[in-house]
């Protein structure tokens, strides 16, 4: 009797190995977790939005304040507790021995931008199952933040030396990008859909410093690797290009032509901290002796609808009660329109605590809290209340398909400013479209209104 064989396919078709991932801390890791993410999903594997379904775990971890790390040591915890493999990355990655003190079985831990041990040790526990026919990764990477907006990291470390700051010892000193490489994988990202680069770096206005501004090519043009010239190139994409991070050195006012002429959004993220010399001094800030209040001055002359948002730290060693009174005054006259404040917290290997100066007692850091923010909240809502009336363009974040939605205007960074409220939006709407709006209210941090034909 002739045997009828059951025919195979030449391959067993094995489930995709799934990694779950816990992002934490600031935009510039959850870059740093895209990249890990690309590889993976590259190489066949995929994600698991819960931690019992993932073969293994990778935590990011941040570990600026000692707050951020406690977060980052629980989120090992729960990872451990639920899955058992776990591998950690990140800032505090850096120092394995506080996280094999408490958490001894972790697989494995790597530094931040350790791209490449983190995917060897996802190989270790869970051999990648790769099919070149199947696994597609967008040529822009797979990204966790939603599709049309997307960080662009242009450099790695500091050359500062901030006191209050560890992130030089965790990170190292400045290495930046080459811009082809920054500018490709820009257009990437536009190509695959991106309608807004958020330009990050811990130091943006000093990129290109430690390579000597190298030019390389990209649409057949050199393009130096430098603040201005890169701010130049992005505006070429015809999308919004947000700066983050950036400290006020001389050759910033150039930018601020930039956005006058309309080539990359009008909108500066700069960390100013304190406004007080001698608070300034012992911080050891960059750039802090540029006659900041005048220049806010001149470049709100050039760019009228230029947003600033900055942040601050109150407490600081040393800080007196006319030191923060100066930083309050500064505040009333540099009308920034958006404001984040810290209370200063000592960081272990930060410098700030070997400068023999005396601590401000938590009571008062409070109070200074408070305070700061409430004079910062009427500067912040006047500035919101003046644009009542009149008609914007705004990147749109969700549509609820009911009429309601939620947009940015280009003074809004998405997760750190406020919100374009929108009634009436219609169906054709979508999220990443970029529409003018004409604002109708106000309130302390976010704007209302309803889209102008
Ligand atoms: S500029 Fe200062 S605060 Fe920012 S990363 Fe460098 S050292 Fe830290």
């Amino acid at each position: 009797m002739a045997k009828t064989a059951t025919k195979k396919s030449s391959k067993e078709i094995k489930a995709a190995p799934k990694v779950g991932v816990v992002s934490l801390g600031c935009p510039k890791a959850l870059v740093d977790s895209e990249r890990i993410i690309t590889t993976l999903r590259s190489e066949g594997y995929e994600l698991s939005g819960s931690y019992e379904g993932a073969d293994v775990v990778i935590v990011n971890t941040c570990g600026f304040l000692e707050s951020a790390q406690k977060e980052s040591l629980d989120a090992i915890g729960e990872a451990m507790s639920a899955n058992g493999k776990v591998i950690v990355t990140g800032c505090m990655g850096a120092e394995p021995e506080k996280i094999r003190a408490i958490h001894p079985k972790v697989h494995a831990i790597t530094g931040p931008h350790q791209y490449e041990s983190v995917v060897g040790a996802v190989h270790e526990i869970v051999k990648p199952v790769h099919d070149p026919f199947v696994d597609l990764v967008p040529a822009a990477g797979l990204k966790l933040t939603p599709r049309h907006y997307a960080y662009l990291k242009i450099s790695e470390g500091c050359n500062n030396r901030c006191t209050f700051c560890i992130i030089p010892k965790l990170r190292g000193d400045l290495v930046s990008r080459p811009a082809a490489h920054v500018l490709y994988e820009a257009e990437n990202l536009v190509k695959a859909g991106v309608k807004e680069l958020l330009v990050i770096s811990q130091d943006t206005s000093a990129y290109g410093l430690d390579i000597k501004y190298a030019e390389s090519q990209w649409r057949g043009k050199p393009r130096k690797a430098k603040f201005l010239d890169l701010a130049e190139a992005l505006g070429e994409l015809g999308v919004w290009v947000r700066m983050h991070y950036v400290y006020p050195y001389p050759h910033v006012d150039a930018v601020i032509d930039l956005m006058a002429a309309g080539k990359i959004t009008p909108y500066l993220d700069i960390p100013f901290q304190h406004a007080a010399p001698n608070v300034l001094k012992n911080m050891k800030r960059p750039a802090m002796q540029e006659k900041t209040l005048e220049r806010i001055k001149a470049w709100r002359k050039t760019c009228p609808d230029l947003t600033i948002r900055s942040s601050f730290i109150v407490g600081f060693p040393g800080e007196t009660d006319a030191d923060f009174e100066y930083l309050l005054d500064w505040l009333r006259e540099a009308q920034l329109d958006r404001v984040g404040c810290f209370k200063y917290e000592p960081v272990d290997g930060a410098t700030s605590e070997d400068l023999g100066l005396p601590e401000v007692p938590q009571s008062v850091k409070d109070a200074r809290w408070e305070k700061l923010m409430a004079v910062q909240q009427e500067i912040s809502s006047a500035r919101l209340a003046a644009k009542v009336g009149r008609t914007i363009p705004c990147i749109m974040d969700e549509v609820d398909g009911e009429g309601g939605g939620n947009a940015r205007s280009q003074g809004d960074a998405p997760d750190i400013d406020g919100a374009v409220y929108l009634r009436d939006v219609p169906k054709k709407v979508k999220a990443g479209d970029i529409v003018n709006v004409l604002i109708e209210d106000a309130d302390d941090y976010d704007l209302y209104g309803v889209i102008a034909e």
